[in-house]
Formats: structure tokens, sequence, C-alpha cells
């Protein structure tokens, strides 16, 4: 006997009992018990940042990393599944100033590193719980029990390991560069991080005059007497002309020390209507003329001249610098000139572009090639260093009115727009990002950029088209790793300094290592290799004696991650053989933005390290939006948090949802609904279908161990459904080897709509008959078997539901069988078994049915009103045939005596009497008069579904026998009694009288055909 099976269930309360089963019995263990002498599957866990709850997208990347290894499992292989926990990096410190309410790095300094540290580590352990919480109850089943956590010495001490190998190979190099900053944490961010941060914003577009140089420096630019100098009187021959140029950022005009021109592009001076009202000569390119100043405002006078010509000519800086604003090395000389940029265009701007090479990329570069100064007159919170000015002392972004309005007042500004353009914010905490000019500790990628595309050839990506896509531009365009951060909570970058002279630098590759260092002090054991604890081991250089301290910056957070192949068995200090025969891992999966991340720095530092690939197969996920399309956000309130389907749905039904709703790559629209509506339709079907199998196999006592199997399928419905059935677990094992878990589950919710809604709805009968024949057996067979092979199909996709049907279909009979559907061969497809023919026929009869269905319901008539006959015009003649072998089934299914042909010319539309419907060329008619015998029969089937309806209200076992009364008007007792031997038959009533309910009948009036009937069920005692 199965455990009894209600049809009303909650997913949520099965789930927890299968949890409970699984510890239990420590069958997560177990899977690799069973699978010793089998070849190993390595997962590499993507460590998630535990600095918050995990969210709806993380359950998504999550089940992906499940369901591979799980299938996988059933094919014979053991699994290596170390969770990760990524901890380290911005996210957790900003996570403990915002608790502090901290708004800058100096307030953490004042508080103390090692407090504030202190903070970091706590709040990622209580994180973590969270995750392991989640983790467990959606059922991914990974290794918690001895995960790899980025904090921990060992992982720091192979991060160490790694940069020591790099910077042994000159990779590591410090660098003074122009890095995207942001002012709010304080640090420089990687490409990748940037990446993550783009928003459009608005900003001013502002044109200034920078007017030329008024005395005779100018005499030996070649050009300036085209455009109005006098040579020979050392002057101007009118008013002195101005350069016109372009930002949208003008604070950076406080660092400005040049002005690029396009050296091939034309340049005129014009005598033009200022916006002020006034006449002015301004110089810019000619073809921007009529979209700056306005077309009839400007006059060309002189000589058109190239930008190259225009090199060199001298104007007067709109603000001078401090001293101290620049660098030792460089001089400013008294005046600023133009120099000439390939980079300069003419689409936007006036053709001059204003260059401060302390604040943009280009402009550093620039200033390298041509040697200008730098002008560094904004600190590293992005405020404006003093300078007597309004705008001292403020973040950038607030003095760019203060000094818009300065400009305005001297006459400099000629007008200003404003424009919105995309611009990188701070990934974190949405700052806009400052480009500044500073020294940063760099990976050296670029020199790998070949190796990293071609190794990029042999990883296989889901979808396929990132490959040479989104990550393949990526690499293509790859530039050096901005490796350092200047902040508190991450791994210690491991290069030393001597005190004496910066030039003396040592990495250091290991604890051991540092202990060892000649004159080593300030070590405090046990020892933490986090700051500030760090920060006090010093040792003696070895060049020159002096003092080494370690360089103060901490890693990318994303370094620790990448470092994860090695890292997480502390590679090469701990068994070496558990990383060698785990390298390359066979499966990750993650979501799209890691193409930029993670998925990026495993693969360079994979690439650097051993010069192949770490990783075979990846999957990459979509983002999840809510059901409108919009980006979840707290903002916008839309945040779905999982446990609130999980809760109630379930955790089964948020991954069938999420598995099957799009493929992996697309976008995932998300909301409790749409997971509701995949709850109903397939896990409610298919338990539905559970439910059904094990009442009746209860009554019949029917024991799938013990009762003999019937030797040949002779049922055509028996035939088509494991015909069906062998091709599913072909379709889905195919599916699976291609990591589609969404075409996987696809075809099962396919299979699960034949199942219930043809195979179980046609057979009825054969399980409700009283004989226990061969018929019945063979039905019962066909039945379990589709049960029992779909909980195998599904437990990837749904683990839990899939255990609960094989629990009691599968272990409840036979204890000899595995102690879990996890623990169980992934079945296998017999293909002696495909009828492909059967197949489509059957197919056929569903289409044709369910024209005529809607035929039917067009004409107006009741489902349970049998008809005389329906006509079907095929497409083509073969298709009679196949109706023709299945006549039975569309006999029963559209409720009528007789099926007939129309010649394939025939007009049934045109035809009175008749309603006809047409699908895809195939024409259903059905007749709209029904003759009065069939109408009495109608009502017999009417009346026998109201007493079933009862039977169950009254809370009667299916198999019980009752006694039926009846109280109607005339026509319709004439009715009844004539169908009195089919009502009787199909409700189990062992008598049906013409008289009131007796006493404790259960009791109801009905309508049928509009006529009032009287009707009492009573139950028989055994
Ligand atoms: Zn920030
Ligand atoms: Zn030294």
């Amino acid at each position: 006997m199965f455990k009894p099976v209600s049809s009303k269930v909650s997913f949520p309360e099965v789930e927890k009992q299968i949890l409970a089963f699984w510890k239990d019995k420590s069958i997560l263990q177990k899977t690799n018990e069973v699978r010793q002498g089998g070849p190993e599957f390595v997962l590499y866990d993507g460590p998630p940042t535990v600095n918050g709850n995990p969210g709806i997208h993380h359950v998504l990347s999550r089940i992906y990393k499940d369901v591979i290894p799980r299938y996988k499992t059933m094919k014979g292989y053991r699994i290596f599944r170390k969770a990760g926990w990524d901890t380290h990096g911005l996210p957790v410190e900003l996570e403990i100033e915002k608790e502090l309410k901290f708004n800058n790095k100096s307030q953490i300094e004042e508080y103390g590193i090692a407090k504030f540290n202190a903070k970091c580590r706590e709040s990622v352990q209580r994180y973590l719980k969270k995750w392991e919480e989640l983790t467990d109850r959606i059922g991914f089943w990974l290794d918690m029990e001895h995960p790899y956590i980025t904090y921990h010495t060992g992982y720091v001490e192979s991060c160490w390991w790694i940069i020591k190998q790099l910077w042994d190979r000159g990779l590591v190099y410090q660098g003074y560069r122009v890095t995207p900053h942001c002012p709010r944490c304080g640090t420089s961010l990687s490409s990748h991080e940037v990446a993550l941060g783009y928003k459009d914003a608005e900003d001013p577009s502002i044109y200034i005059r920078f007017r030329l140089s008024r005395d005779a420096q100018n005499s030996d630019v070649k050009s300036l007497p085209k455009l109005g100098w006098n040579a020979r009187a050392n002057k101007w021959e009118q008013e002195v002309p101005a350069l016109l140029a372009w930002t949208t950022t003008p604070w950076t005009l406080t660092g400005n020390v040049a002005l690029a021109v396009s050296p091939d592009e034309t340049y005129v001076l014009v005598q033009a209507q200022s916006p002020q009202g006034t006449s002015e000569r301004l110089i810019m390119a000619k073809a921007l003329l009529d979209r700056v100043l306005g077309s009839g405002n400007w006059k060309i006078i002189g000589e058109e001249v190239k930008g190259r010509e225009l090199s060199g000519a001298l104007y007067d800086r709109l603000y001078e610098p401090r001293k101290e604003w620049i660098p030792a090395v460089d001089k400013l000389p008294q005046r600023s000139h133009v120099v000439t940029a390939d980079y300069v265009s003419v689409s936007d701007g006036t053709g001059i572009v204003h260059i401060a090479p302390a604040f943009g990329e280009e402009d550093f570069d620039l200033g390298k090639a041509v040697g200008l100064p730098m002008v560094q007159s904004v600190d590293l919170d992005g405020k404006m260093i003093p300078n007597g000015k309004a705008w001292d002392g403020e973040f950038v972004k607030k003095a760019d009115p203060m000094i818009l309005e300065d400009l305005d007042q001297r006459g400099i500004l000629h007008h200003q727009e404003k424009i919105v353009h995309t611009y990188p914010f701070c990934w974190r905490c949405q700052t806009p990002l400052l480009y500044y000019a500073k020294p940063s500790w760099y990976i050296k990628t670029t020199a790998y950029r070949d190796e990293m595309v071609s190794g990029n050839r042999d990883i296989n990506w889901y979808p396929d088209y990132i490959k040479e896509g989104r990550f393949g531009d990526w690499l293509e365009h790859n530039i050096d790793w901005g490796l350092s951060r200047e902040r508190y909570w991450g791994t210690p970058l491991p290069i030393w300094r001597c005190s004496r002279d910066p030039g003396h630098m040592e990495c250091i590759g290991g604890i051991q290592e540092l202990k060892s260092k000649p004159g080593v002090a300030g070590i405090v054991e046990p020892l933490d290799p986090h700051r500030p604890f760090v920060d006090e081991i010093t040792f003696d250089c070895e060049k020159c004696g002096g003092q080494m301290k370690r360089a103060p910056e901490v890693l990318d957070a994303w370094f620790d991650s990448g470092a994860m192949p090695l890292a997480q068995f502390h590679y090469p200090f701990e068994d070496k053989a558990e990383f060698e025969t785990r390298f390359p891992g066979d499966y990750i999966a993650e979501a799209i933005d890691q193409t930029r991340g993670w998925f990026y720095t495993l693969h360079a530092l994979s690439i650097l390290l051993f010069g192949k690939p770490c990783f075979k197969n990846v999957v990459c996920l979509g983002h999840i939006v809510d059901a409108k399309g919009e980006k979840m956000s707290k903002s916008k309130g839309n945040v779905i948090d999982p446990w609130r389907i999980i809760n109630n749905q379930g955790a089964d039904a948020l991954r069938w949802y999420m598995f099957t709703t799009s493929p992996a790559g697309n976008v995932k629209r998300l909301s409790i609904d749409q997971v509701n509506e995949a709850m109903r339709k397939v896990l409610s079907t298919v338990w539905n279908t559970y439910s059904f199998f094990v009442i009746y196999a209860n009554i019949d006592q029917f024991d799938p161990v013990k009762a003999k199997r019937p030797a040949a399928l002779t049922d055509e419905l028996d035939r088509w459904i494991i015909s069906e059935l062998n091709q599913l677990i072909d379709e889905v094992d195919k599916a699976y080897t291609n990591y589609d878990p969404t075409e996987a589950g696809r075809k099962i919710e396919e299979f699960v709509d034949y199942l219930s809604n043809w195979y179980v709805r046609r057979n009825r009968r054969r399980f409700w008959k009283g004989e226990n024949d061969t018929d019945k057996l063979s039905a019962y067979f066909a039945l379990y078997d589709c049960l029992v092979t779909l909980s195998k199909l599904m437990a990837p996709l749904t683990p839990f539901l899939s255990e609960e049907l094989y629990q009691n279909l599968v272990r409840a009979v036979d204890p000899q069988a595995p102690e879990s559907v996890h623990l169980c061969d992934f079945p296998k497809a017999d293909m002696s078994k495909v009828d492909e023919k059967l197949e489509a026929d059957t197919r056929l009869v569903m289409k044709v049915c369910s024209i005529g269905r809607a035929a039917r319901s067009k004409a107006g008539i009741k489902v349970r009103q049998p008809v005389a006959r329906v006509i079907v015009k095929t497409r083509a003649k073969s298709e009679q045939e196949s109706l023709r072998c299945l006549a039975p089934q569309v006999l029963e299914e559209l409720n009528v005596k007789a099926l007939e042909f129309a010649e394939p010319d025939a007009d049934l539309a045109g035809q009175s009497c008749y309603c006809t419907m047409e699908d895809g060329g195939c024409v259903v008619a059905v007749p709209t008069e029904i003759p009065a015998e069939l109408i009495e029969e109608g009502i017999a089937r009417e009346l026998t579904h109201r007493i079933q309806s009862m039977r169950k209200e009254a809370g009667f076992e299916i198999a019980d026998y009752i006694v039926t009364y009846y109280q109607a008007e005339p026509s319709l007792q004439k009715a009844i009694e004539s169908q009195s031997a089919y009502i009787k038959q199909e409700t189990l009533s062992k008598e049906l009288l013409n008289q009131p309910p007796a006493e404790g009948a259960f009791s109801q009036k009905a309508k049928i055909e509009g006529r009032e009937v009287t009707l009492g069920v009573k139950r028989l005692g055994n």
C-alpha cells in the first residue's frame, strides 16, 4: 500500500519534511558515497558577497549551480561542491559605515581600523547564517560544512602567493595614472567595477573664452598673422581674439594647463555677435560655427588655418593654481599654450578642448606625450582645495555652479547649456566618479591579452553568443587591472617598501616567508593578516638596512574571488593534489554582469598563472526584472523577497518557474502571480496525477513489485504514453547534457500535460471498472512507470516534489530501491518503445478533439450532452486513416456517437444545421439539432455528475456503495428511469429510488436542463 495522498497539498510543508529526511539520512553525503568509483564533476562556487540578505536574483544563480550537479550525480559522477563566501571589500565596509553613520574615510581612521574591521568581520558572519539558511531551504546542495571564506588566513595567504608569482614575473607595478576614483569611498575602482555603474546624468555644457596672450611671445606661431596678429608691431590689429573651448566639467578648469585642437581640422577667426549682445572676435573650428554661434551671427575674417598651425599659441589661464598643486618635477610656464591631439574631433563642442591632465585619462596621456605639467586642484575626497575662492572646500559638483557664476561675471562664459550623457557612478555608493591622476597598483593583464582571448576559445558558454560577444569583447579591449584599493577590509597588498628608498620593494608570498625576514618585528600571534595588524609588521631592507613597511593598499575584492580555484584549497601551502585534480573546474554559473567581474578575474588569473582557462562550462544568467519588465529596486518598492515565495508557493515552484520561464541567458520577469501560475499548471498537475494514481492503486491493492507485468502493451493509449515517455527521457537527457534545464523543463511540461489531460482523462474508466484484469494492470503499470520516471527526470529541477513521489511510489513498496531519488541512476530511454507514427496520430486526435470542443461550445452544446455525429475534414487522406485507427478516443472525448469524414473539397462551413470550427486546415463540424433520446442521455450524464459531486461533498470513499434518492417533475422522471442502469453503474448506486431522501441521507436540490430535482445519497453499511 502506498501512503494515502490527498489531492490538496501544501508544497512548502512537503518540502520541509523532505529537508528533514535528507538531513536525517545524510543523503547529500551519500550522493558521493554511491558514486565512489565514478569520475568527479567539479563545481566552482562563485562566492556571493555576504554583506546583506540574499535576494531573489541570488536564488536564480544558486539553483543553476544546483541543477547540473544533481543531474551529473544521477549520471554517475561524484560532485565537488565546496561552498564559497566572499567577505571582503567595499560593500561590506559601506554597510558598516552606514551603521556607524560615517560619511568619509577619516572617520574610520578616527574610530580605529581594528575596531572597524572587527565589525566588518562580525557583519559577514551574521549574514553568512542567512545565506546558509536560504541555500539549504531552496535545495541547493552545497558543501557548507567545509566552505572557503575569503577572510580566512589561509585564503589570504594563497592570494599573497599569487601576487608574488606575478610580481616575480614583473606583472605587478605601481603606476601614476588617471584612475576612476570614488571620492566618497576614497578609493580607485577597476574597469570592471566602473562598468557596473553607468547611468544617465545631466551636466552643464559650457562654452568658454580663452583670451589669446596680448604680448610678443606669440610671434613664434606662424599662423597668427592670418588671424590678425601684427608681427612687425608685436600686437593684435584689433581686439584680442579668444579661443572658444567647451567642457562639461567646469571644476576641471582649475586644473587647465593647455587647449587642444585637431591638427588637420580647419579653424577660423570670426567676428561674432556674442550672447551678451556685444561684438567679439573668436577662434574655433569652422565646421561648428553655425551650431555653436547660430547661423547669421558670425562672419569669417582673415584666412583659414589648420589646427596644427595654431600649435604653440599662448593664452591667459582662467585660474592661477597654487604652487603646491603642481608636482615638484613639473613647471608651470607663465602662459599656457595650444597643443594638437588626434582625438579632438569636430563632432561636438567647438573643436577646441580644454586639457587638465590630473582629471582625465586622455588629458593625462596627452600631457605625458607633449610634456604638460599636472595641476591637482582637487583632493581625494573630491573637494576643491582652498585657493581663496568661493568654492574652497566644496565637492566638485557643488563647485560647478559657483565657478560658472565667476566665469560669467568675468565675461569668460560665452554661454551654457545642459547635457544628458552617460556618466559612471560608484557601483556601491552612487557618487559620481572622478577621473583622477594618482599612484595605484596594477596587474599587467594587457601583456596576456592574446592568451586570454585564445584561452576563451576552449570554454563552452551557455548561451554561446556571450563567448565572442560580451566576454570576447571585454577581453579584446582589455586594460591593465587596477588592483589596489585605498581601503581597510580586504586582502592586504603584500608589498613592503623601504622607508629610505621607496624604490626598494619586496613582495611577500606567504606567512612563513614574512616571519623569516631579517629583523622582522611587530608580529602578534596568532597572526591576523588584515589591517591594521599587518601594517605593524616591519623588517630590514636587504638593500640598505632601512625599514620595510607595507604599502597601505588592500586588493580589489574581485581578486579574492578570482583566486578561488587555488585559494579554496590554500594552494600551494596544503595538499597540492587537491587543487591539481580539480583544475580546471567543470562548471560555473552566475549572472551576466560577471562577464566583467568574476568570470573575468577567474579567467585572467588562470591565464596569467597557468596559461589555460580554469573553467570548462559556464552558464551566464539574465537579470531578473518585475512583471512589467522593470528593474527591481528598493526605491521602486518592487523587490520580491524570496522567502515570501518559498513560504507560500514553495522552493520547487520558484525553481520550476525560474528554470522554465525563459532560457538561462534571457532577462526573466518574475511576479508572485507568475510563479503561482507555473505551480498550478505543472507542479499541481503532477501532484493531482500522483494523487489519482495512489487513490486507485490503493483501492485495487496494486503492488508494482508483486503484480505481474503484462508481457506486451496492447492498449493504444498505453503504447502511446510509454512511447512519449521514452522520447521524453531521451530529450531531457540531451537538454541537461547541454546545460539547458529550460529545455528539459519545457519538454517535461508538455509530457505532464499529455499524461494528465489526455492519458489519465481518457483512461479513468479503466481504473474505475470493477474487475482487476490484465487491461487494468496494464494501465496501472503504464501510469506508474510514467510517474516514477517523471520523478527522476524532474529531480534536478524540483528535488523536493520528485523525492516525495519517489519515496511513496518506490521506497514504500520496495525497500531494496535506492534510498533517495537523488541516489538513482538517470533513466535510460528505450527507443524500441518509441512509435513516432502513433505519437503523431495521437497528437492529431488531440488536435481534432480540441477543434471539436470549440465547435460544440460555439453551437452551445453542453459538455455532457451526447451528439449524434461529428464530421471531420482533414488536410490529407492519410490523416483520415490515423483518426480511424484511434476513433474510440475521438468519440469518447467529443461525446459523439459517430465519426464521419468529409472529402477534402467539401464545403463544411456552408452546411446548414452544422456548426464548424477550423484550425490549420483541419475542420470539424457538429450538428446543432439533437434528437430526443440523446437529450435523455445528456440528462443522465448531468445527473450522474451531480451525484458524484454529492458523494465527494458527503465525504464518501470512492469505493463506497450507496443508495440514491430522487424527486423530479414527470419529464425528468421519465429520462431518469430510462437511463437508470447507466446512472446506477456510474455512481455505485445499489438502488435508485424515486422517493424523498431517507433519514440520514445527504441531500441537495439541483437544476437539470432548467428543471428542478431533489437528490439524496446515503452510504450503505458494509
Ligand atoms: Zn563610492
Ligand atoms: Zn632600502
